[in-house]
Order: C-alpha cells, then structure tokens, then sequence
C-alpha cells in the first residue's frame, strides 16, 4: 500500500509518500481502507519526537480515522466488508481495572493509532474491533474522521474532570483549534455560557457560529481584563485549556472562587507558575486531562450523529501531500480539522 512514514524525527521533509507493506489482520483485528485522516498537533509532535516515547521507525501517524471495512479476523462479529466505520483513536487492553471503569487513558498499556501502532496516513489500517465504531447518522467520512479525538478529549475535559453543569461559566481558549470547537458545542449542549478566545477576527466569527456567546481576541486584548469585563469582575468557573504559558496567567486571574481549570496540552511550553495562596484562598482547582474513553466516544456521538454538533472541516490534502498539510497545522491559520485523503 501507499502510506506518508517518517524514517527518524525532523521537519516536515522527513514526511515520505512511499510503499509500505500492507497490514496482516489477527483474528480479533478489522482491516479499514481508510477514506479520510484528520491532523492532531500530536502528530508533529511525533515527527519532531518526544523524549518520553520511543516510536518504532518507521512510523505512520494519524490518530483520527474513517473508512470502509475491507477485511475481518476470523472472531470479528460486529463489523463487516463494506461497512462504514470510524476509529476510536484509544488503544487500551480492555481488561484491567481501569479500562472496566471506562478509564481507557488509564490503561497501563495504552496507546493511540499512530503512535506505538500505524495510523492512518496510508491506505489501509488495522484495528482492534474493539475500536471499529459504525459512522452514526449520515456523516460524511470527511466528518467522521474530523470528530473522534477532539470530541472525546473535550467531552473528558468538561463532564468526567471539570464536572460542568447547565449555567455554568466557561472560558475557551484557541476556539480556532479542533478541542476548542467541540468544547463550544458541548457546553452549549447543557447550557453554559461561552467565553472564546482565538488570534483572528474570522476564527472569533466562526467560534460565535459554533455558539460562542462572548468571545476575545487574543492577540489585541488582554484575556482576563475582558473574563472580568464578561463576568462582572467574578470570573468563570471553568477554563478549558490546551495551551500552556501563553496564557496561563490570564487563565488563572480569569477563575472565579471555587473555579475550575481543565488542561489537556501546552502548545507553548511546559512550565507555569502558580500563587498557591490564591490556589487555596479562592479554593480553585487545577485538572490535568488525557483523551477519554470509548464510552465517552460513543456518548459524543449520539449528538454528532443527530448533528446537534458540527464537526467543522478547514481543509483536505491529498495523502501525498501530508506535509504541506502540517505545514498548514503549524501556521495556525486554519478553524476545525485538517484532513488527509489517500
Ligand atoms: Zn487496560
């Protein structure tokens, strides 16, 4: 088959458009002849390398896809040929204490597609059944391969860690980036009120489309100036996080007393400080979040399914294009998911 592998870590040129051997299905495994791959940040992260993982070389990344099953293990029962599907883009064992819990990010042996396994820049991708899910409703395979990642790590985010409830105060930071519009959606979903924030006027536009009910524009105006101006000087109760030092202070100053900060990345660096007097006089509490679960997955897609939300599409690239592709995810000028079609 086709696929875009990485041989060692570097820039977007270490991306090759080449023959790779195809996958050999295992009885309890499904072969998916992948129609679309949606880009993550995760993904130039694996390229450029990350201390923490050893990644087997080559490499084929893409966490987030969809397509048309080709080939069943011989105890596959729920998935055939020519069934629609997506992946959950989780790998977990299934059968520990913290995979029955639905706690899959838990898993002591868990992965995602593209990372210890290939993904889904190539042709074809093996799966666990386990992690072959029906597309719901009559989504399209572009908006199928948009959703999985970034609903289920926002849907962990706000319910499971943030605890979110109906009326609550949110802000969004990077509502131009895939977890930023789906966090909008579901906190519109139980009827919170949106503060985004994004660095362009047309990605604060589209955040308002999405739900947005106030929104700040990063790069002009100073972010806990406006929360305060938003919220009558009493902050929100919950940030929603993935950037890092960039805006932590502003995060900070922006929690109300008993306020909530939910973070699943840091796009900008690793370190932050904090007052821990404040932490403790305003009884606030920092949440770190990774993924989620196949159950939370499965939760995010009755609404996607009934379309009550958008899976918002920026772009889609030829597979051989993929590095022209992260070289768009690195500009930033894109709002929603980036796309791969082999
Ligand atoms: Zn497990």
């Amino acid at each position: 088959m086709k696929a875009v592998r990485f041989h060692e870590h570097g820039g977007p040129e270490v991306l090759k458009y080449e023959d790779a051997p195809d996958p050999k299905v295992q009885a309890n495994e499904v072969l998916v002849r992948v129609k679309a791959c949606a880009l993550n940040h995760l993904d130039i992260w694996l390229r450029v390398g990350v201390r923490r993982w050893q990644l087997p070389m080559p490499r084929i990344v893409g966490s987030d896809i969809s397509g048309e099953v080709a080939e069943v293990g011989s105890l596959v029962t729920r998935v055939k040929p020519g069934d629609r599907v997506l992946l959950s883009p989780g790998i977990s064992c299934g059968q520990c204490e913290a995979c029955f819990k639905g706690l899959d990010s838990a898993c002591r042996s868990f992965t995602l597609f593209g990372v210890m396994v290939d993904g889904g820049y190539a042709e074809y991708v093996k799966a666990p059944e386990m992690n072959v899910i029906p597309i719901p409703g009559d989504l399209s395979f572009d908006e199928a391969a948009a959703v999985p990642l970034v609903f289920v790590t926002a849907w962990h985010m706000l319910f499971t860690r943030a605890g979110l409830k109906p009326g609550e105060d949110v802000l969004v930071i990077g509502a131009g980036s895939g977890v930023g519009m789906a966090a909008i959606q579901i906190c519109k979903l139980v009827g919170a009120r949106v503060i985004a924030t994004a660095g362009a006027d047309w990605k604060l536009r589209k955040a308002r489309e999405l739900g947005a009910d106030e929104v700040i524009n990063h790069s002009q105006q100073s972010i806990a100036e406006e929360v305060k101006r938003f919220t009558n000087k009493r902050g929100v109760d919950v940030v929603f996080e993935h950037v890092g030092p960039a805006v932590w202070d502003d995060c900070i100053q922006s929690l109300a007393t008993y306020g909530r900060l939910v973070t699943c990345g840091a796009t900008t660096g690793t370190e932050a400080k904090l007052d821990i007097r404040d932490l403790y006089g305003r009884q606030r509490t920092i949440l770190g979040s990774f993924m989620g679960g196949k159950g939370e997955l499965l939760e995010a897609l009755k609404f996607i399914g009934a379309r009550r939300f958008k899976a918002v599409v920026d772009s889609a690239f030829p597979l051989k294009d993929a590095a022209e592709a992260q070289k768009k995810m690195e500009s930033r000028d894109f709002f929603g998911k980036i796309l791969l079609h082999p």
